[in-house]
C-alpha cells in the first residue's frame, strides 16, 4: 500500500502543478497516470506545438511546459505511478480513501485530487476480430520499453508519427530482429523527416514497408505467430511475426471515474468553486475533468483550481493548524 497525503489521479499540466502547490503546505502528493508518461494532453497529443497562454512564457513548447514542470516539483520529491489506470476507490473506517488501479496497485491518503483531464487515453483499435484475443499475447497498442521487443519480430501498423518513430527505433538501433511496417495509403501523416528515415531504412532492408495495405487477421496459439496483411493489389500476405503493434493514436473517454458515485454533469465532475470539491467530502476534481458555471478548459484555469483545492485539502487533513499564506519569494522552497 503506498501512503500518501494527496493522491492526484492524473499527471497532466494541472495534476503535475498541484504537486507544486501542495509541497508549498508540505503535502506530499503521488500521481497515478495511465500513461507511461507525464504530460497529459500536452505530452500525448501536442508535444511540439507552442503555447502562448501560459503566464510570464511568451511562447513554450507543450512538451517543454512538462519538462519544466517535472523540474519545478521535483524538489517536493512526488511518488508516481505510471501506465496504470486508476480503477477503483474505497472509502475506509478513518474516512482515508483506498485508490487500486487495474493491475492492483493500491494508494491510500487523507484527500484525492483528480486531475484527469479528457479522461483515460484508450487505443483505437483495429477492426479485426481476433485482436483482444492476442492482447498480452504479442498484440500492444503502447510501447512502454522497447526493451520488449529485443530480437523479436515486429510488425507496426499506422501512418502517424508514433508509428513512424517506432519502427525507426526499433529498426535503427537493431532491437527487434524484424521491423515491418503496414500503412493504408501510400503517403504518411508524420513528420517529412521521419516518413524520409522510413523510407531510407526500407531502401537499407532494416524496414520492410508494406503500404496501401491493411492487417486483416491475426494467427496463433498461446501466442501471436503470424500477422495477415491485405494488400490492394496484391492480395493476402501472410508474415511471421512475435509482436503486432497497432499505433492509431489514443481517445480519451472519462473511464472508471465516471462509476464513483461523483456527480457527472456532460462527461465531467461537477465542483464547487469554492474550493473544487466535489459532491464526495475529501475528494476534488480539478482541470479539464471537472466542470462548472464558466469554466474554461484551460491550463492556467487548472493551475488556479489546483492551487485552492490544495489549501482546502491542508485544512481538512490538519483541521488543527492554521496555514498562513507565504510567498516563495520570501525564502525559496526550502523554507516551506
Ligand atoms: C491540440 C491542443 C492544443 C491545446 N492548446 C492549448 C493552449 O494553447 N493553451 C491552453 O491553456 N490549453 C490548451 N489545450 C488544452 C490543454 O491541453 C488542457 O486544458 C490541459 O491539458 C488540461 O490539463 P489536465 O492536467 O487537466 O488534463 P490532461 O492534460 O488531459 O491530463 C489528464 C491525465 O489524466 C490521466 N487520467 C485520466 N483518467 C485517469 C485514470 N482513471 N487513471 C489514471 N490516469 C487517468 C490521463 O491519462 C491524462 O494523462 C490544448 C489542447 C489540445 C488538444
Amino acid at each position: 500500500m503506498i501512503q500518501t497525503d494527496v493522491i492526484i489521479i492524473g499527471a497532466g499540466p494541472v495534476g503535475l502543478f498541484t504537486v507544486f502547490e501542495a509541497g508549498l503546505l508540505k503535502l506530499k502528493c503521488h500521481l497515478i497516470d495511465s500513461l507511461p508518461q507525464p504530460g497529459g494532453q500536452c505530452s500525448e497529443i501536442y508535444p511540439k506545438k507552442p503555447i502562448y497562454d501560459i503566464p510570464g512564457f511568451p511562447s513554450v513548447l507543450a512538451g517543454e511546459l512538462v519538462d519544466n514542470l517535472m523540474e519545478q516539483i521535483a524538489p517536493f520529491k512526488p511518488g508516481f505511478t505510471l501506465g496504470e489506470a486508476a480503477y477503483a476507490i474505497d472509502k475506509l473506517d478513518d474516512g482515508s480513501f483506498v485508490v487500486t488501479t487495474v493491475k492492483g496497485t493500491k494508494h491510500q491518503a487523507p484527500v484525492v485530487i483528480i486531475a484527469g483531464g479528457l479522461g483515460v487515453f484508450e487505443p483505437r483499435k483495429p477492426p479485426i476480430s481476433t485482436i483482444t484475443d492476442f492482447e498480452e499475447k504479442g498484440v500492444d497498442y503502447i510501447i512502454k520499453d522497447p526493451e520488449v521487443y529485443r530480437g523479436k519480430r515486429c510488425v507496426i501498423a499506422g501512418g502517424g508519427d508514433s508509428a513512424l518513430d517506432w519502427s525507426i527505433y526499433l529498426a535503427e538501433r537493431e532491437i527487434a530482429s524484424e521491423v515491418t511496417l503496414v500503412h493504408r495509403n501510400s503517403s504518411f501523416r508524420g513528420h517529412l523527416d521521419s516518413v524520409q528515415k522510413v523510407i531510407d531504412l526500407a531502401e537499407s532492408g532494416k524496414i520492410k514497408l508494406i503500404t496501401e495495405s491493411e492487417v486483416i487477421g491475426l494467427n496463433g496459439g498461446s501466442q501471436l505467430e503470424q500477422v495477415v496483411i491485405q494488400h490492394a493489389a496484391n492480395g493476402e500476405i501472410i508474415t511471421e511475426a512475435d509482436h503486432f503493434i497497432p499505433l492509431f493514436g489514443l481517445k480519451p473517454s472519462l473511464g472508471p471515474i465516471a462509476n464513483w458515485g461523483l456527480e457527472i454533469e456532460k462527461s465531467a465532475i461537477k465542483v464547487d468553486t469554492l474550493d473544487y470539491s466535489t459532491n464526495i467530502p475529501g475528494i476534488y476534481a480539478i482541470g479539464d475533468v471537472n466542470t462548472y458555471e464558466g469554466k474554461l478548459k484551460l491550463i492556467l484555469c487548472g493551475f488556479h483550481e489546483g492551487t485552492l483545492a490544495v489549501q482546502s485539502a491542508f485544512a481538512r487533513i490538519h483541521p488543527e493548524k492554521k496555514n498562513v499564506l507565504k510567498y516563495t519569494t520570501v525564502n525559496g522552497i526550502q523554507g516551506f
